[in-house]
């Protein structure tokens, strides 16, 4: 799900997965129309999906893996509560050929499996002082823009 049209998603529900779990349903009045409370927030709102609630399983129940579990949907994208629109999962992203994002940095850590990514990130010295850091991640960004890769923020 594209949360801003200025924020790249690949789809692959982490966030649903993770604190989608503070997202419950409280009352269902009609068919598709769901009361809905954030745990944690304490933001309650009506959404409207023509999907069936998940019971039980992990995550949010709105969220609709594909069969493969690569990816998923949200079931009332439209009517998705504050925490899920304002949500970023990186500060800075590479996006892989297959649009699946490969390495993400969140704060001045880094997430990836991939080897030559993490060692050009370990080149650059991280910040000591929290007002250089938008330098060091344009640094960053232009360092692995240089050897080709996709990189969002
Ligand atoms: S974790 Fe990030 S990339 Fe994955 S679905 Fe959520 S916002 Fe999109
Ligand atoms: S409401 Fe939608 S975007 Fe938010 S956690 Fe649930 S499935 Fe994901």
């Amino acid at each position: 799900m594209t949360y801003r049209h200025d924020f790249y998603c690949d789809h692959c529900g982490k966030c649903c997965l993770g604190l989608g779990a503070t997202i419950s349903v409280s009352d269902n009045p009609s068919p598709g129309v769901y009361r809905c409370r954030n745990r944690v927030t304490g933001e309650s709102w009506t959404a409207r999906g023509e999907a069936r609630i998940q019971k039980g399983g992990s995550g949010c129940p709105f969220f609709r893996q594909t069969p493969s579990g690569s990816s998923g949907v949200c079931m009332i994208y439209a009517d998705r509560p504050l925490v899920c629109r304002q949500f970023r999962c990186y500060d800075l992203a590479v996006v892989g050929l297959d649009g699946k994002i490969i390495a993400r940095v969140k704060g001045t850590a880094l997430t990836t499996k991939d080897t030559i990514i993490q060692d050009l990130f370990e080149s650059v010295a991280a910040p000591s002082d929290p007002e250089t850091r938008g330098e060091w991640l344009e640094g960053i960004r232009a360092l692995l823009a240089a050897r080709g890769y996709r990189v969002v923020m």
